[in-house]
């Protein structure tokens, strides 16, 4: 490929009129952490990338930094700004930066295939995206958690009904005994559990026990994973968020909002047929809230009042490095970074192979990691705890979900066995006195069927 490249190069020398193939000019633009100057030098990741492509490719290049400081947008008078305009008139032959690829460019330029891909979202301080809630107590669990959980103890609830009623040894004599354990008193019993009190009576039989118990361990750990996370999100700067996705920022005229000036972004929001994206352009327009740079929005950001509208990929770097700051989950419009090279650049196809390489090869991974460290993790509050989510408490439901299995199944052996043993009494068959014996625990006189047993009640 490189001596491919060469002689595209030579070719293309030859055909201007110069013996050497000439030094490619490659322009680009000054954006954390794509280029940035140290001392007289320019790096970063767009600057490894050209220097990657141009040893693969054995090319010359200069660098130079585009005059308007603009990605690239079509004027009103058909003239294109920034990059794409170096590019369109020549000006430069490489347009090396984060520069995405959209289809009003793909007219005028060549680009490669994207190095980097990415969709729009906003950045904006994590205090203005969260809210003190009357309710952030409950906050600590998901609502599933919370739905989880309910169902878990009115499972339960039941469970030990059926059992207190089914198992002989916690109800031996169903026409005579009262049973104790009524559908209220069940609900009662665990919901002493659930706050650590003891509302007897307890079970007495060995199922119900064990159901009891699995209750217990349950609650127990339930309540320990509660009071954890409730204690780290009361620490940690992560409240209820409440400005989550572009709809939450549309419908909301306290926060001010804006994207760069004359990039791909804004012309995203001002193409977009979308009604919330086109709410979001005409506020953008109306208050000319839009910045000149990366770093200005990200500036504007940190100081508050302001959610800067940008590519994710690049916002994460902004978050990773100012621990106030948050980025919206929502991210829209899939987009990729590319390299522009005027129409019919020979190089072009040899470009997109060399990205194609390096990425294939690990390079791209290896120069994100480089130039995208995180100065937040492990700092104070940047660590996110949000709700604790159903799955991640899934071997506690499935504990009780045995103790609940186990329990109604030894219930169910001990009336069997009590069955047994008074079929081989009275030399009945074992089904039909299980039947009565079932018949006489959930009849609707259940508690008292016999005369004599409603006389002793009475007395
Ligand atoms: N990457 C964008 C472009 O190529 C600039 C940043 C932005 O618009 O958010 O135009």
């Amino acid at each position: 490929m490189r001596a491919l490249t060469a002689l595209l190069l030579c070719a293309t020398a030859l055909l201007t009129g110069t013996a050497e193939p000439k030094e490619l000019t490659v322009t680009t633009i000054k954006q954390d952490p794509y280029t940035m100057s140290r001392d007289s030098e320019l790096e970063g990741y767009c600057i490894d990338l050209i220097s990657e492509l141009a040893k693969k490719l054995g090319f010359k290049y200069n660098i130079q930094l585009v005059k308007d400081g603009r990605y690239g947008t079509l004027t009103e008078s058909g003239n294109w700004t920034g990059l794409i305009g170096e590019v369109t008139r020549g000006e430069a032959d490489l347009a090396v930066a984060p520069l995405t690829l959209t289809a009003t460019r793909e007219q005028v330029v060549e680009m490669t295939t994207p190095f980097m891909q990415t969709g729009i979202s906003f950045l904006l301080r994590k205090d203005l995206a969260s809210e003190e809630s009357n309710f952030s107590f409950l906050t600590p669990f998901s609502s599933d958690m919370w739905v989880g959980m309910l169902i878990a103890f009115l499972l339960t609830g039941l469970c030990i009904f059926l059992v207190a009623r089914i198992s002989p040894c916690e109800w031996a004599e169903p026409e005579t005994d009262e049973n104790s354990f009524t559908l209220l008193h069940s609900f009662w019993y665990i919901t002493g559990a659930l706050a650590l009190q003891g509302a007897g009576p307890h079970p007495k039989s060995l199922s119900g026990r064990v159901i009891s118990a699995a209750w217990w361990v349950f609650a127990v750990l339930l309540l320990a994973c509660y009071f954890a996370n409730f204690n780290s999100m009361l620490n940690s700067d992560t409240k209820h968020i409440t400005i989550n996705s572009f709809e939450d920022l549309a419908n909301q005229d306290v926060i001010e909002y804006g994207t760069v000036n004359g990039g791909s972004t804004m012309s995203f929001f001002k193409n977009s047929k979308n009604p919330t994206y086109r709410r979001i352009y005409q506020h953008m327009e109306r208050w000319k809230s839009y910045v000149p740079s990366m770093e200005e929005g990200v500036r504007r950001a940190q100081e508050g009042n302001y959610a800067f509208i940008g590519e994710a990929v690049s916002l994460d770097l902004a978050v990773g490095r100012y621990c106030k700051l948050t980025r919206a989950q929502d991210v829209i419009a899939m987009r990729g970074y590319s390299i522009a090279a005027p129409l019919g650049f020979p190089l072009v196809k040899n470009l997109t192979v060399a990205i194609l390489q390096l990425s294939e090869s690990g390079e791209l991974t290896y120069l994100r990691d480089k130039w995208w460290p995180s100065s937040c993790i492990g700092a104070e509050g940047a660590h996110d705890s949000g709700p604790l989510q159903p799955h991640s408490l899934r071997g506690l439901f499935l504990l009780l979900g045995l103790g609940l299995g186990l329990g109604l199944l030894m219930a169910l052996l001990e009336l069997a066995s009590k069955a047994r043993s008074q079929a081989k009494d009275n030399k009945k068959s074992c089904c039909s006195v299980l039947a009565v014996e079932l018949s006489r625990r959930f009849g609707s006189s259940g508690e008292s069927t016999s005369p004599e047993a409603s006389d002793k009640n009475k007395a």
